[in-house]
């Protein structure tokens, strides 16, 4: 069996006198691979281990399956309280006015992520699985690409993916995108985390992707929805337990005749605690008899050396002490707080007791929390949830009684609904959600996203096949030694080159202009370049070298060793032009950034420029008035590479071909082009064409090349085994 090499931030341990197996949410959503890989755990053992203890943890670690990563003290305030939890964390929740953000944390972050990608890669086998957790390593799927092409890298985001408008803020972004799209499978808790992904990497990376795919550089990286559960099962056995039911007894005892309303979570800014207390307050105002409500509050620290977490630990206590002395008696105090964690057995009795279970982040990435209260809740007694629409549970759990975590009056008017909710009603709600978070739990969650992940990689790994070299080449030049006269009819931007955000900066290289130049020099050979762009660009790049032109899609050609440009003429109905103007002016003064183009025989509305959203969606809107308006005209709409363009049906680079090669003594004619209107020449059925088209997409061409350079490397290898190629030149 293959490895799964898992990788978080923490290791599954704790050290203390000993070192003890921790357990958390993670570690029972991996028990939900076994079977499927065999288990590798790549982490941080969660404190600086002196030199003279490494032993004792590389032994325990070598007995469980786990990998330390060892950091310093430099790398743990760097990487993990600096970069990660004062400017990833609060960025991530929407809070970027606690974002802090110093040069040397980004320092740390790349050189940790290093460290842990070194780890991996001691350890990685052909045909392994890595999965990463979390905002901690978002540059290592892009670090482990690089070493190791061919493994299967998997990602997943534990907190929200928050607005573009928010992500934006953080200096490094652009670099923790491209980080996370080494890997071939990224998930997220909702399809809210995923849409904003989308649309921030659109923004800042320029790439458009489909909803479960993003395709760049030549590979594709899947973005999916797992929505992570709890451990059902370890629930279940605890609500059995008798230790467990004598705790729940003895609590029972200590609460009797009070309503509970319990809180539970770490003491973190996004928790929407002081919010939460003030809504209490405000609730115990209109109360009628605090004697009987008790409210609970499990505060387990968190994040002590974060400055941010020092200030709201002083806060909440505060309010804390000022609710209780407003509304506490002698013999009754309000709210029961308590900072400390409390053991697994504690928590389940506390949520299988609660009537109410107060849950109001201001943002959360899931919230495990809410989960394991509804799976702690029994037919009979169930108790009632209130929970923030902002949390990523909210998706699942609808049945509970949602509330906005920033309306006070909201909370407190839920908290009176819910106390007074009949059993029946309760247990109703409770029901429907309980079914959810039992069957689709962590290991549900953990199954669901390495299957996936490992099926991906197969299927990219079938559209790999698609050659570029080899057979093909050997095919094609085959068919181009018997031939006695070739053609060559190459499109420029996109296929001999890639595309450039401006046409201005699409010159050709060193390398194309050599190519060029050895195609223009072939003997029994036309060869031309093809481009929908202005002729004076091609004059000016390859003017000297005689290769022949084709600009304007056709509209206008030289031939090869030529210095005169012809043109199809006035026969071409052009009457249309000024109508569509009008209408492409508009377009161009209602969307910022936009841009018209007059050519000859056409009009080009360019968007490159404009807001990445907006502009595909004005150009959707031109697209359907240009189709209404083409009716009977002899007019083409075509939709290229953020362009629109209308051009005469007269002129297009199949007719070139026709024009210029088809009707010659050219007995193999070699055509290749990546766009929609480059489809003009591989739909013409004529056995001599040999056409290829690249990229991914449909096509009519016969072949297909991977990228410009795998097209070069096409022609060159042609170029090497083809007889007229090489005549001249030798
Ligand atoms: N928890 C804990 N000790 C406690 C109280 C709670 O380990 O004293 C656990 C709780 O059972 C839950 C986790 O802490 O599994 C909190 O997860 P959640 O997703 O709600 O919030 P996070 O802390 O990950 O932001």
């Amino acid at each position: 069996m293959s490895h799964l090499i898992n990788v978080s931030n923490r290791l599954p341990i704790t050290i203390g006198e000993t070192i003890e197996q921790s357990s958390g949410g993670l570690v029972s959503a991996m028990e939900g691979t076994v079977g499927l890989a065999d288990l590798r755990w790549v982490g941080w053992p969660g404190k600086v281990v002196d030199p003279q203890r490494q032993a004792e943890v590389d032994q325990y670690c070598q007995q469980h399956g786990l990998r330390p990563v060892y950091l310093d003290d430099d790398d743990v305030s760097g990487y993990y309280d600096g970069f990660s939890n004062s400017s990833l964390w609060p960025v991530l929740h929407y809070m970027s006015n606690y974002m802090h953000y110093e040069e040397e944390w980004w320092e740390a972050y790349q050189r940790c992520n290093r460290l842990f990608a070194d780890r991996v890669l001691e350890i990685a086998d052909n045909d392994d699985a890595v999965w990463i957790h979390d905002y901690h390593l978002m540059l290592l799927p892009q670090m482990l690409r690089e070493a190791r092409p061919d493994l299967r890298i998997g990602f997943f985001l534990h907190t929200p993916f928050p607005s573009f408008e928010v992500f934006r803020c953080q200096p490094h972004r652009e670099e923790l995108l491209s980080g996370l799209l080494g890997a071939d499978q990224i998930g997220f808790h909702t399809f809210g985390y995923l849409r904003h992904f989308r649309s921030t990497v659109l923004r800042l990376l320029g790439l458009e992707s489909e909803m479960t795919y993003i395709p760049h550089n030549d590979r594709r990286t899947h973005i999916g929805v797992y929505p992570i559960g709890i451990n059902s099962v370890k629930f279940q056995q605890q609500l059995q337990d008798d230790e467990f039911k004598r705790l729940r007894q003895s609590y029972q005892q200590v609460y009797e005749g009070k309503q509970i309303v319990l809180n539970v979570e770490r003491l973190d800014y996004t928790k929407g605690l002081s919010r939460r207390l003030q809504a209490i307050d405000l609730f115990l105002e209109s109360c009628e008899d605090k004697r009987k409500i008790v409210f609970i509050f499990v505060c387990v620290p968190s994040r002590d050396e974060v400055p941010e977490y020092q200030t709201l630990t002083e806060t909440i206590e505060g309010l804390v002490g000022q609710i209780n002395g407003r509304h506490g008696t002698i013999e009754n105090t309000p709210i029961h707080f308590m900072h400390q964690s409390v053991s697994f057995q504690q928590l389940c009795a506390l949520y299988s007791m609660a009537d109410v279970m107060l849950v109001t982040p201001l943002r959360d990435g899931m919230n495990l929390v809410a989960k394991e209260y509804v799976a702690c809740q029994q037919e009979d007694s169930a108790g009632v949830l209130i929970l923030s629409e902002l949390s990523g549970a909210a998706e699942e759990l609808f049945s509970a009684l949602m509330v906005n975590p920033f309306d006070l009056p909201q909370i407190a008017q839920r908290l009176r609904e819910a106390l007074s909710l009949d059993q029946r009603e309760r247990s109703r709600r409770m029901q429907q959600m309980r079914h959810r978070v039992i069957d689709f739990d962590a290991r549900y969650w953990a199954k669901s996203f390495i299957t996936e992940l490992r099926s991906k990689k197969e299927a990219a790994a079938v559209t790999d096949l698609v050659e570029t070299g080899g057979r093909i080449a050997d095919e094609i030049a085959g068919r181009l030694s018997q031939a006695t006269r070739l053609g060559f009819f190459l499109d420029y931007e996109g296929t001999l080159r890639n595309f450039e955000e401006s046409p201005e900066n699409s010159a050709p290289t060193a390398e194309i202009l050599q190519l060029v130049e050895r195609l223009a020099n072939c003997e029994s050979t036309d060869a031309y370049i093809v481009s929908g762009g202005p002729r004076q660009n091609l004059e000016n790049w390859f003017g000297a070298t005689g290769i022949g032109l084709v600009a304007e899609h056709g509209y206008t050609w030289r031939r090869p060793g030529s210095n005169e440009w012809e043109t199809v003429g006035e026969t071409v109905d052009l009457d249309w032009k000024q109508r569509f103007m009008q209408v492409f002016r508009h377009f161009e003064g209602t969307t910022p950034g936009a841009m018209v183009e007059e050519k000859r025989s056409s009009l080009v509305w360019h968007y490159r420029r404009s807001d990445p959203e907006f502009g595909q969606w004005k150009s959707q809107a031109l697209l359907g008035e240009l189709h209404e308006m083409t009716s009977n005209l002899p007019v083409e709409i075509h939709h290229g590479h953020k362009i629109i363009e209308a051009i005469s049906v007269h002129v297009n680079k199949g007719a070139a071909l026709k024009r210029l090669l088809l009707s010659g003594q050219h007995d193999a004619i070699v055509c290749a082009g990546d766009d929609i209107t480059d489809e003009t020449m591989f739909r013409i059925e004529d056995p001599r064409i040999i056409s290829i088209h690249i990229g991914r997409g449909n096509t009519h061409a016969r072949y297909r090349a991977r990228s410009p350079k795998a097209l070069l490397t096409l022609l060159e290898s042609i170029f090497k085994s083809t007889t007229q190629c090489r005549t001249k030149q030798g």
